[in-house]
Formats: C-alpha cells, structure tokens, sequence
C-alpha cells in the first residue's frame, strides 16, 4: 500500500490546483477505456463542444493538449511563432515572464511591453508595439496568477488585425471564472489548465485556436512533434467541427490521451454547464469582493487597485509585523488550508488567495476567515460579518 491513502485532507485556496469536487474524482475513477474505443470518441465530442461554451468562441478547434497549462503555452509557441518572428509579449507577472522565455528559446524576436508586477499592461503601449514593425503575433496574460490582476483586452484585436499579427492569450486563471469571451475579444488561439477555475486536477491545457491561426501550421515548420497541431488533430478529428460521420477518416493514433483525466474534464465542464456561465462569473465577481472586504477587517488590502482585480484571485499584502510563512505554514499543516505566497518582487510581501469554482462559496472562505483570525491572534466578528454581508 503506498502513502496515497494516508494523505491529508485540504481546503485548496491557493492559486491552484482548486478544489476537485466529489462528481468530478469519482469520473475520474472510472474504467479506463481505450483512446480510440468509439465510446470514448463520443465523449471527446462531447469535452470539445464544451471547452467552446468556457471559451466563448465558435473555433471548430477546441481541445485539451496533453499537459499542464505550461504544455499549452508550448503548443501555441510551437504551432504559431516561427524562429525570427517579431511577438510582442505583455509583461507584467511571473506568467508574462514565462511566455518572454518560451518565445526567445524558440527563436522569435521578443518585444516586451512591461508594467509593474500588480498593475494591468498600458493598451498604448501595447497597440504602438504591434504597430511599430512587420509583427507576427501579440502575446498577452488575460488574467496574471502572481498577482491578481485581469488585462483588459479591447482595442488589442484591431490593432492585431490591422498589423496582420496573431492575437494570442493565456487565460488559464480566467477561463470558468472571470467574464471572458474568445471570440467577442477577437482572440486567434489561447490556451488555460484545468486545475483552476475548472475544479478538475492539473494535467490538461484547454486549447483552441481560430482559422486565421491554423493557417501558419500549413506551412509544415513546426518545430514540435508533440505538439504539431496537423498531426494532433488528426486524432481529435471529431473536436475540427466537422460534424456527423459520413466520410470522415477515423482517428488517427498520435499519442495515447490522458484518458482519465479526460474523463474528469467531461464531467468538470458539466458541472459549469448546469451552474451556467454568467452565472458563474457573477458567483467568482460576489465571492471576491465579500472575501476582499473580510481580510480588510483583518488588516490586509487588495494588490490590485479597483477595476483591475481579477476575480479568482486575490492578492492582498501582508501587513508589517506579520511573519508571512509562518502564518501561511500554520495555515496549511494546523488548519488544512492552503493559500499561496508571493513570488518574484512579491515574494514575502503579499498572499494569493484561490477565489476559484468551489473555492469561491460562503462555506470555504468562512473557514479560512476563522483560522486565519485565529492564527492572527485577530477578533473574527468583523470580518465574519463583511462575510456574512457579501453572501447574503
Ligand atoms: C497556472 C498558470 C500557468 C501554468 O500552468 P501549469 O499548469 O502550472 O503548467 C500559466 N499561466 C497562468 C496565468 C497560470 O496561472
């Protein structure tokens, strides 16, 4: 018997992996069957109809890339940015940094556009990079984990189109959580996880990518087998939209799929599906602003100013005086609880706290207001009315 059955039980409210509901283990649980068994070919139809619900577009391409979110970003790399490629990339958090990296080990000729760690990127400054020279794709984080803070997106789609680059997106904290639509915002490809606002474990990357995109995989200069979306959708086939059988080739064997995790996918966008999209975002929106205002009364305030907040995280600095690590370890190994430290120039200084599917309910953040009052040495009358209040 492996330590697998003595492992402890936690309240997961940091920046992710979130709070795996019951329904979506025990689908997880389920036989494995084989990648190609038509059975589960119905239930690929079924994942890719609803990752284009979460993602708000019609793109006949919608999948889960084999791989954590991460696994996504080298997709969208490896099929859309070619060596030399002028990208501008947004940074302005650990994630931006992350995509700077990827797209300078692949070659591209990497642009940045920075704002300080907690702030949303300039859409000028953005806009004028894009215009500045022959740019083949701008590159932004909709929703910045480190920090907690949403870009906003409008007026970065014209200016793309104007300069015939790709709009690209990380959404892998806002997709489920925070308002987002692909489409709407004029988004060419963009990739998320599942371990966030979706509630399912780490280990698949919702990706998706319109026509204008797909058409730089067709000059055959993908510098990844893995991730070569020609080769990759050819087993996804049934996922290109098509529609109905007649004369459509059988899925090809690429790589064997994560079956299992696959499975719990399926049953973790029902379960937003039954809880609908708007009023999803409207829940993450309520359970923010509540939690913001309880930690308030303990002293702690928001790093991102009003308007900027990204609604399934929130980042709050840690008050002088108060040891940081000792209280989030505390947290975690006393009281169950899990929430994340800062990191980079914010490492020390600020908590990330998971507003996240079923970590963003009453129940949930009442629980750590009373451990971390508690652990404070804190009264918790006030903060657990501001709870109280914004749940009501
Ligand atoms: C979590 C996260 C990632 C990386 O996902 P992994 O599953 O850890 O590879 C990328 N971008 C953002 C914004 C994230 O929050």
């Amino acid at each position: 018997m492996s330590s697998v059955a003595a492992l402890p039980e936690r309240l997961l409210l940091g920046s992710g992996p979130s709070p795996v509901p019951e329904r979506v283990l025990r689908a997880l649980a389920q036989p494995t069957i084989g990648h190609l068994d038509p059975a589960f070919g119905a239930l690929m139809d079924e994942v890719a109809a609803g990752l284009r619900t979460v993602f708000g577009t019609e793109n006949r391409v919608a999948i889960p890339v084999s791989g954590t979110g991460s696994a996504g970003m080298e997709a969208m790399v490896a099929n859309f940015v070619r060596p030399g490629d002028r990208v501008v990339c947004g940074v302005h958090g650990l994630f931006g940094e992350r995509m700077a990296d990827e797209l300078a080990r692949h070659g591209a000729d990497v642009v940045r556009v920075e704002a300080e760690w907690g702030r949303a990127l300039d859409r000028e400054a953005l806009t004028a990079a894009v215009a500045a020279g022959d740019t083949a794709a701008l590159f932004v984080v909709h929703a910045e984990t480190s920090t907690g803070v949403a870009q906003p997106l409008d007026g970065l789609a014209d200016a793309c189109r104007e300069a015939g680059a790709l709009f690209l997106l990380d959404c892998v904290t806002s997709l489920a959580g925070h308002p987002l639509s692909l489409d709407e915002s004029g988004v060419d490809a963009a990739f998320s996880g599942t371990q966030k606002c979706l509630n399912a474990p780490p280990g698949l990357a919702p990706f998706t990518a319109n026509a204008r995109a797909l058409e730089r995989v067709d000059d055959g200069r993908v510098g990844s087998w893995y991730f070569d979306l020609s080769l990759v959708l050819a087993y996804w086939r049934d996922a290109d939209g098509a529609g109905g059988d007649a004369g459509k080739p059988a899925r090809a064997y690429h790589h064997t799929a994560p079956i299992n995790l696959i499975y719990a996918l399926a049953e973790a966008l029902e379960i937003v599906q039954e809880e609908g999209l708007d009023a999803r975002w409207k829940r993450h929106a309520t359970a923010h602003e509540t939690l913001r205002r309880a930690l308030a009364e303990l002293g702690f305030e928001r790093l991102a100013p009003e308007g900027e907040q990204l609604h399934p995280l929130l980042a709050v600095r840690v008050p002088e005086g108060v040891d940081e690590a000792e209280v989030r370890t505390a947290l975690l190994t006393e009281d169950g609880i899990e929430i994340s430290g800062g990191l980079g120039p914010l490492a020390g200084k600020v908590w990330r706290i998971g507003v996240m599917g079923e970590g963003a309910r009453a129940e949930a953040q009442h629980r750590l207001v009373v451990a971390l009052a508690k652990r404070l040495g804190q009264p918790s009358t006030a903060a657990l009315a501001a709870l109280a209040d914004g749940w009501r």
